[in-house]
């Protein structure tokens, strides 16, 4: 009898556990969004030196999604911007904070790395102003630079966006998948005949050898529904720079993404998009044998393909109103690499007495190489917040840095969870961020280079993909729903389907 009674109990906790680590509780979410379009005239960050906006195609916006069950309330962010500043992410933060009580630690703001958008980078105000005044010349007047007055305006619209998306919080019908476009995105580096990788090398090259790096084509998406069958928001997420300007002020690609899925759904879709590990990854096919298309044409052609994949996989799934909502993240302080002296040196000769045959590329990176210098006597580490937010099968695993899609992928395969995001350029902004072989003595190319922009160790990389996964390891990953499973055979099948061919 007592023997008895302890199986029982043992039965009775064990049934407890499992239920305890399954438990899915009755979850919410909402959506909302802000202009954030800047003004013509503003600067349009993308390069190294300035650039002004002279048009308007299309608005930029600020995407929030929240999402909340019993416990805790996460938002998940993506602005039509180059890169959002990590003051910015924690001066919004604290004010989502107090104004609507999700934790500060448990919002991600990222950027879409929209190449047609407003100056919130790439240098910040005030950033060199403990530098020499050549070098605060060089930074505030020859790069591209941040405008306070926009920083202000996009400061607003996050806090209201993620604010009112909070107040529309709903148990809403959220269903999670992923699907592939494998035709519009490719890896930009290549290996060459002379032993070393090169980006872009050009179409027609004959010394390129073949891709240095990988591609990642999963569209992943999460969706959200009203119980009258309408789509109130969703995410999607996708691995390719955000370079097809079509011309003017533009979401960039992801314009086009957003009407193909409210063209199919309802025209007041709210659709947050989060950009992948995609620093070397574009709509750039050098091995292609025809002429690029037009911007216009080849925006739509991204954008429209990666919409409309989104939208076939919220064809395909199933949706529950009860999932998980939690997060982790993590600062890690990481060093940045040096520029060698005499490099430095060769830089200050050659932009205090710029000779004619000095080329603009040149003269950009020797201008980088200085403000480098310049910035390694403020900040010789950089904070690298490394972030998994989840939403039930769903992890969304993010860091600041035009991360490689390699590390995307090992991300994926690290973590146990059904379905991982990666977000880069997420809650501030470290620059490219490439394999340890893209910077060893085989390596090279764009990326690799050595600016005030780029600057990171070699193994901060491999340290940020380690963190990302180890966080994702201290969440329990939730289930895809599916549809209730088939009963067993009942031993009859389709009554007309069960005959020998009649040819007699
Ligand atoms: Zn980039």
């Amino acid at each position: 009898m007592m023997m008895r009674h302890i199986f029982v109990t043992a039965i009775g906790i064990s049934f407890l556990l499992v239920n305890l680590a399954n438990e899915t509780l009755a979850a919410e979410a909402g959506f909302a969004e802000r202009d954030i379009t800047p003004d013509i005239g503003m600067e349009q960050p993308g390069g190294y030196g300035k650039s002004f906006h002279r048009t308007l195609h299309d608005a930029c916006k600020v995407r929030a999604a929240v999402f909340k069950d019993g416990e805790s309330s996460v938002a998940i962010l993506g602005l039509d911007a180059l890169m959002v500043p990590r003051h910015l992410v924690l001066a919004c933060r604290q004010e989502i904070e107090q104004r609507c009580g999700i934790p500060a630690d448990s919002i991600m703001i990222s950027a879409s790395h929209s190449h047609s958008s407003g100056p919130t980078g790439m240098v910040q105000p005030g950033e060199y102003d403990h530098a020499s005044e050549f070098v605060q010349k060089l930074a505030y007047e020859k790069s591209s630079t941040a405008d306070p007055v926009y920083l202000e305006r996009v400061k607003v619209a996050i806090v209201e966006a993620t604010c009112e998306a909070h107040d529309k919080l709903a148990a809403l019908n959220v269903g999670f998948g992923s699907g592939t476009e494998d035709k519009v995105a490719f890896n930009r580096r290549f290996r060459m005949k002379s032993g070393f990788e090169n980006t872009h090398p050009g179409q027609g090259n004959p010394d390129i050898l073949g891709p240095a790096g990988p591609t990642d084509p999963e569209v992943g998406v999460v969706a959200a529904w009203g119980d009258d069958g309408e789509l109130v928001g969703c995410i999607v997420n996708f691995v390719c720079h955000a370079t097809l300007n079509p011309g003017g002020i533009s979401a960039n690609y992801i314009y086009y993404l957003e009407r193909v899925i409210q063209g199919v759904m309802s025209e007041d879709v709210i659709v947050v998009f989060t950009a992948g590990a995609s620093g070397d990854v574009t709509q750039v096919d050098n091995l292609s044998p025809y002429v690029r298309p037009q911007p216009e044409q080849w925006s739509r052609m991204v954008g429209g393909r990666v919409g409309a994949e989104a939208v076939k996989v919220m064809y395909s799934i199933e949706t529950t109103k009860e999932f998980a909502v939690t997060s982790r993240n993590k600062v890690l302080k990481i060093e940045r690499r040096p520029p060698r002296p005499d490099r430095v040196k060769a830089a200050y000769e050659l932009l205090q007495d710029p000779s004619p045959k000095a080329d603009a590329t040149e003269l950009a990176f020797a201008k980088e190489t200085v403000m480098l210098d310049a910035l390694l006597q403020k900040q010789p580490f950089a904070d690298v917040e490394v972030q998994a937010v989840q939403v039930g099968p769903v992890v969304f695993v993010s860091n600041p840095a035009e991360y490689f899609c390699q590390y995307g992928l090992d991300i994926k395969k690290g973590s146990e969870f059904p379905l991982t995001f990666p977000v880069s350029l997420a809650n501030g902004c470290v620059g490219y961020v490439p394999t340890e072989e893209a910077l060893g003595p085989r390596g090279g190319g764009y990326e690799t280079r050595l600016s005030s922009y780029s600057n990171l160790i070699p193994t901060a990389g491999t340290t940020i993909a380690n963190e990302g996964i180890a966080l994702t390891k201290q969440l329990q990953p939730g289930v895809i729903p599916t549809r209730a499973p088939h009963p067993p055979f009942s031993g009859t099948g389709w009554a007309y389907g069960n005959l020998p061919p009649q040819v007699d």
